[in-house]
């Protein structure tokens, strides 16, 4: 078997090890002879895998001890909903800064619930730049703060937080959860789709700072409602147990390498080696987005014309890179190096990258 190199920003590439274990695994989970899949959700067996995976997660990301982490269906998009819906009172305001295309659909949903102040909008700068964090002015009274921490189409990333004082600082970070350390506790709500970069699609994790809770209104329904998860260690309606699984797998191997200081050392690394192909291609490659606002994660660019492009990704495809076809709403290229890409998947890309640009530039 040869794995190629996949470079899908989501579902994406998960590390082979996990796969393995999965494989071997999948039928007779340690010898107990019967599938993780088919077993009750209330099994002890399920139970730890569970716990465990919460564990590993507050260690790994250094989680205060006043947050939960639940394990929500319904992806990144979902959150769309819950977040004003829980949190934007009838008479309250959020403020919102639109640096995307996900930032935008976060957006549109908490209109629909309550009143929005866009307090950065990048369509000005065709979303190719970032204001400094310090910058933003938020409301003193805003019901919270919305940011998105990477913008998965865009390729754009914030580098540095806003100081929020007592206004809730929520994140949408799909596509950079535990791709590098991140202070928690300036946070009341970190939320994030698995299938970027924790695991399989099926599960969204959110990290929620239990004071919190006291906002969620009387009147929702109980899965829309934080507190029934929170309350319930997410298990007051079947989780998604298989997703859940990898992920504690997932974490499990991030802990062996090293933890959270390890994988950002590994991402940079990994990103200046494609970033260097475009920068030193003499304007073959061009990254529409301002150098201090890069994102680590989803590396966008372009080359000289649609043709190329075209050339470029069936070239690519043919060597066995992946996924490098740009959103289709923006066209171009896109390399997603999430956690689980190795460097020398990168530094194959980056080859391939200089070499194209040599014979066709
Ligand atoms: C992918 C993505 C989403 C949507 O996630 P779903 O799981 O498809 O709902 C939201 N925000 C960001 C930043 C994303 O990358």
């Amino acid at each position: 078997m040869s794995r190629k190199y996949n470079f899908y920003a989501g579902p994406s590439t998960l590390p082979l090890e996990v796969l393995e274990i999965v494989q071997r695994e999948f039928v007779d989970f340690e010898g107990q002879g019967v599938s993780m899949i088919e077993t009750s959700h209330r099994s002890s067996m399920y139970d730890h895998v569970h716990n465990r995976a919460v564990e590993l997660f507050k260690e790994i990301f250094a989680i205060p001890e006043n947050y939960s982490i639940l394990f929500l269906g319904g992806g990144a998009t979902l959150q769309f909903s819950m977040v004003p819906l829980n949190f934007l009172g009838p008479d309250q305001t959020c403020d919102f800064t639109l640096s995307g295309s996900w930032a935008k659909k976060a957006y549109d949903d908490a209109k629909k619930v309550g009143k929005v102040r866009v307090i950065f909008d990048g369509a000005e700068t065709n979303y190719s730049t970032l204001p400094k964090a310090s910058s933003l002015e938020t409301d003193p009274n805003a019901a919270y703060l919305h940011l998105t921490s990477n913008e998965t189409i865009g390729g754009i990333q914030w580098k540095e937080w806003p100081h929020t004082g007592s206004v809730p600082l929520i994140c949408d970070m799909s596509s950079d959860l535990l791709s590098r350390a991140v202070p928690v506790e300036k946070f009341a709500l970190i939320y994030g789709g698995a299938q970027k970069n924790l695991g399989p699609a099926g599960v969204t994790v959110a990290i929620l700072r239990d004071d919190m809770l006291e906002r969620c209104p009387e009147t929702l329904t109980a899965y829309l409602d934080y507190r029934t998860h929170a309350e319930k260690n997410s298990l007051y309606n079947t989780p998604p147990v298989f997703a859940i699984w990898i992920i504690q797998l997932v974490l499990e191997r991030m802990k062996r390498l090293g933890g959270m200081k390890a994988m950002e050392e590994h991402n940079a690394a990994k990103a200046a080696e494609v970033y260097r192909a475009i920068d030193t291609s003499g304007g073959f490659y061009r990254c529409p987005v301002d150098k201090e606002v890069r994102s680590l994660m989803n590396l966008v660019f372009r080359l000289p014309s649609e043709d190329l492009e075209k050339r470029f990704i069936s070239q690519a495809t043919e060597e066995g890179f992946l996924g490098l076809k740009g959103h289709r709403s923006v066209g171009g290229c896109r390399a997603s190096l999430y956690n689980a890409m190795p460097l020398e998947g990168a530094r194959a890309l980056g080859e391939f990258m200089n070499e194209f640009a040599l014979k066709n530039g």
